[in-house]
């Protein structure tokens, strides 16, 4: 299978997948900056908030620093420390989770003893195994005042979130794969019961109009087996016109083949003691070949129509029309009524003109009684030119009128099977009314007959 050829599975998996990516990095981002920028500003604004508190306190020596330490309320959560020199000495504490305040204690010393390195500004310091702070200073004349805060329950915090995002979105993506998973599953299954259904129909050689079972469910699905199956349909029914025609025309071939052998037999065994007999059965044999050279022609025609692409050009059919009619008529013993409409153009091909009215002009003849008149007619009516052939003769019966255009069907009656026919005439007509853009019908005459009437576009 080719690679590139990607499974629904796949496909809905890696969309979810990204899908699931993108919204929870997102979603981690925005909550990293916001709790991370808030936390920031609360912190940066307590020291600030210290720091003019030290300010305004005016701190030179150590007994008016305790006097402040106690007066201020500082209990902050983070671990602070705050150094003020003055002239006369430094002056140090630090407050966090213990709260109070230890002045110039052993851990101050050694924090304001320790290296420190800005880092981005000036404000941010890391200090050698404290970590983290915000550092603010500010000078007074006398006094210098130092402020750090520790920054590292903040960033505890925020490294703590990015652990609980990142479980979340392990967990988030090993279930959305699974739901991919059973999601790909339901989509898919009526696809791959469908392309079974297909194979398991190609398999069997058996079934003569294969169709297929169609999934009920989704939509699209159901829609496409059904399309299938209207497409094998139409395969099935051409594939059993075309069987029926070759059965058609091998019987139709065998039973003259049969009478011209049975008549050279007939000729070969008796023809020496009775050679009154060879004159009958060499007619025989002339009017059966005949037969059979005209059903050949026949198939010949329908088989070339079928393929067939004329060449349209602009016709004058009323003269087409008029010389066939005329010329037509001493040959058959029926009288012509010929009414045809002068100059009616038509988009079409002469010879195939020519040929459907001759057809139409034969079986007139053929299926009505000798003394009764045919009708030839050329119309222009609403912008359509209608081209008509009626006869008084038998008639076709309703239920049959569309079924007389299929190849070899001949009217079952007991008079049209006295006449001779192979039943090709009308499918050929058919098909080159076709090739010519036109529409061809079959109407009742009255008081009988019928009326061949065929539709063209006039230009
Ligand atoms: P064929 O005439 O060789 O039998 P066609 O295809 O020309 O074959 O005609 C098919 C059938 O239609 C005929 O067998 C006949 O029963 C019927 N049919 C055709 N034309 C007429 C007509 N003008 N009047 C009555 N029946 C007709």
């Amino acid at each position: 299978m080719n690679d590139k050829q990607l499974t629904y599975q796949e496909l809905i998996n890696n969309g979810i997948k990204k899908l699931v990516i993108i919204i929870t990095l997102s979603i981690s981002a925005l909550i990293l900056i916001i709790v991370g920028v808030q936390q920031s500003l609360m912190t940066v604004h307590e020291a600030q908030g210290q720091m003019m508190s030290l300010n305004r306190a005016n701190i030179d020596d150590i007994p008016s620093f305790i006097h402040w330490n106690n007066q201020n309320n500082r209990h902050s959560k983070q671990n602070t420390v705050i150094r003020v020199k003055t002239n006369k000495s430094s002056i140090t504490a630090t407050s966090g989770r213990e709260g109070q305040v230890i002045m110039t204690s052993s851990a101050s010393k050694k924090f304001i003893a320790q290296k420190k390195f800005s880092i981005f500004s000036k404000n941010v310091v890391y200090v050698n195994s404290f970590g983290f702070f915000l550092f603010f200073s500010q000078k007074d004349t006398n006094t210098i005042y130092q402020i750090w805060v520790s920054l590292n329950r903040l960033i505890n915090s925020l490294i703590l979130l990015i652990i609980i995002i990142s479980i979340v979105v392990f967990i988030t993506l090993g279930f959305g794969t699974w739901w991919a998973q059973q999601l790909a599953a339901k989509l898919s299954a009526p696809t791959i019961q469908l392309v079974n259904e297909t194979r398991n129909t190609i398999k069997d050689s058996e079934v003569d109009q294969p169709t297929l079972k169609v999934p009920q469910s989704p939509r699209e699905i159901h829609e496409l087996g059904n399309a299938f199956n209207e497409l094998l349909t139409a395969q099935n029914q051409r594939l059993q016109r075309e069987k029926d025609f070759v059965s058609n025309a091998s019987h139709e071939l065998r039973t003259p083949i049969a009478a011209v052998r049975g008549n050279i037999n007939l000729i070969k065994r008796h023809g020496d003691k009775h050679p009154e007999v060879i004159p009958e059965s060499l007619d025989f044999i002339d009017e059966e070949s005949l037969r059979m050279q005209n059903l050949i022609e026949n198939l010949l025609h329908l088989s070339r129509a079928d393929r067939a692409k004329v060449i349209l050009q602009d016709e004058n059919l009323s003269e087409i029309t008029e010389q066939i009619g005329q010329h037509y008529e001493p040959s058959i013993p029926h009288k012509m009524i010929l009414n045809i409409d002068s100059d009616l153009h038509i988009l079409g091909n002469s010879d195939t003109l020519k040929q459907i009215i001759v057809a139409l002009l034969d079986n007139a003849n053929k299926y009505s009684e000798d003394n009764t008149p045919i009708n030839l007619s050329l119309k222009n009516i609403d912008n359509k030119i209608e081209l008509s052939v009626a006869d008084l003769g038998l008639g076709i019966p309703d239920d049959q009128k569309k079924l007389i255009f299929q190849r070899f069907y001949r009217v079952d009656t007991s008079h049209s099977s006295e006449i001779k026919g192979s039943g090709l005439g009308l499918s050929i007509v058919a098909q080159l009314v076709k090739l010519n853009n036109g529409a061809i019908e079959v109407l009742n005459n009255q008081p009988r007959g019928s009326i061949f009437k065929i539709t063209f576009d006039k230009i």
